[in-house]
């Protein structure tokens, strides 16, 4: 058995990325809206039956594109959970609302739909949902909110590309989805994201935000002879390098998930038992949802003893790190946001959160270890 370190997560290698960014190279067109971009579109568009997608810079400037797109302003709230990714927050501050944090469910770490519900003013403009590793939020409650209450749903489906709810994709439920391909994510460019939508009026406009407020994509597709500036944009095109990594990683997705619900499947076999005997709540994903093994956590009954079994997996070697101060309680969430209820459990999630290694590649070898290190600590 190897006393190697097992690191948490370990970028993918698809066999075809040196070969795509090969051809890039050698030809003479290296920025966005090649054939690459083309193709890795096409590929997400089949994953997440969306029926329109744009490849962004990052999961946090689709995010500032949704923004954009549904001309969010100063008057305006938008409810974020407190577990979360700053990303979820600040794309939305950035547009000058305020941040309104809401609570989580602890099974889940997703949204809870009361507590949105708890927070709604007359100036909430949309809600922007986390499918927490993969596993989808409580949709049915949330899109009964967003009917009543005319609000937009966006999906920042940073971890559940592939992922569903009752069989629907995610990040095409709501009104707006975004993707992130950063490279700790399961499919990765290094640095990439999309933005998924449905409504045809986003579409058109989201293509002129994303290529610096000019109609380039129309005049690319011959349908106007010329480009011009038509409205606000930025520069949230991504280049043929990235799309050229991302087509080849794409293109084995199938192989990307097989090995992390192979891992995952692992840890969920393995451990529930050790988990009943020491007050331990394993990740479990409902009936109705596919999730896409982003990640494998487990709560500890305390914060101390989540911070002991941390160091007793390090003295292992083994990483196995938490995440999200809750924004509700950072020095930015003060400034930009309200909490109109104590966001608790987003507080508690942190604080006894573990996620433990996972990649495709990681072997059944290397899962053993981790299982093993994990159930010699006493909780
Ligand atoms: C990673 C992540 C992001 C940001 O993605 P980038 O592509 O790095 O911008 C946003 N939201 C969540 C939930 C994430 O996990």
């Amino acid at each position: 058995m190897s006393s190697d370190r097992i690191i948490f997560s370990r970028p993918f290698r698809a066999r075809q990325e040196l070969a795509n960014l090969e051809a890039v190279l050698n030809s003479d067109h290296s920025h966005g809206d090649g054939a690459f971009t083309a193709s890795a579109t096409a590929k997400i568009k089949a994953i997440t039956e969306a029926p329109h997608a744009l490849l962004t810079t990052s999961c946090t400037s689709a995010l500032e594109m949704a923004g954009l797109l549904l001309e969010l302003g100063p008057d305006d709230e938008v409810i974020v959970p407190s577990f979360a990714f700053t990303s979820t927050a600040t794309s939305m501050a950035l547009r000058g609302v305020t941040c309104v944090f809401a609570d989580i469910d602890l099974a889940t770490g997703n949204l809870d739909p009361a507590s949105v519900a708890a927070a709604l003013t007359p100036r909430t403009k949309a809600v922007v949902v986390i499918h927490y590793g993969g596993v989808a939020a409580e949709m049915a409650e949330l899109l009964a909110l967003a009917d009543t209450h005319g609000f937009a749903i966006i999906e920042d489906n940073a971890h559940g590309l592939g992922g569903r709810w009752r069989g629907r994709p995610l990040g095409t439920i709501g009104t707006l989805g975004t993707l992130s391909f950063h490279d700790t994510k399961n499919v990765h460019c290094g640095e990439g994201g999309a933005l998924l939508l449905t409504d045809e009026i986003l579409m058109a406009r989201a293509e002129i935000i994303r290529e610096k407020g000019t109609d380039r994509a129309r005049f690319l597709r011959g349908a106007v002879d010329k480009y011009s500036w038509q409205d606000i944009g930025s520069s949230y095109l991504p280049s043929e390098l990235n799309a050229a990594v991302l087509d080849a990683q794409l293109a084995a997705f199938d192989v990307i998930q097989a090995g992390r619900h192979r891992v995952w499947d692992g840890y969920a076999s393995a451990l529930p038992d050790w988990a009943a005997r020491n007050d331990v709540r394993l990740m479990t994903v409902p009936d109705d949802r596919e999730h896409t093994a982003h990640l494998y956590f487990l709560r500890t009954p305390t914060e101390a003893r989540r911070d002991d079994l941390i160091s007793h997996l390090g003295s292992l070697g083994i990483s196995a790190p938490f995440h999200y101060v809750p924004l509700d309680s950072s020095p930015a969430g003060f400034k930009l946001g309200r909490t109109p209820n104590p966001c608790v459990r987003s507080a508690e999630f942190s604080g006894t959160v573990v996620r433990l290694p996972l990649w495709p590649d990681l072997s059944d070898a290397q899962v053993a270890r981790v299982v093993d290190a994990v159930t010699a600590f006493t909780v």
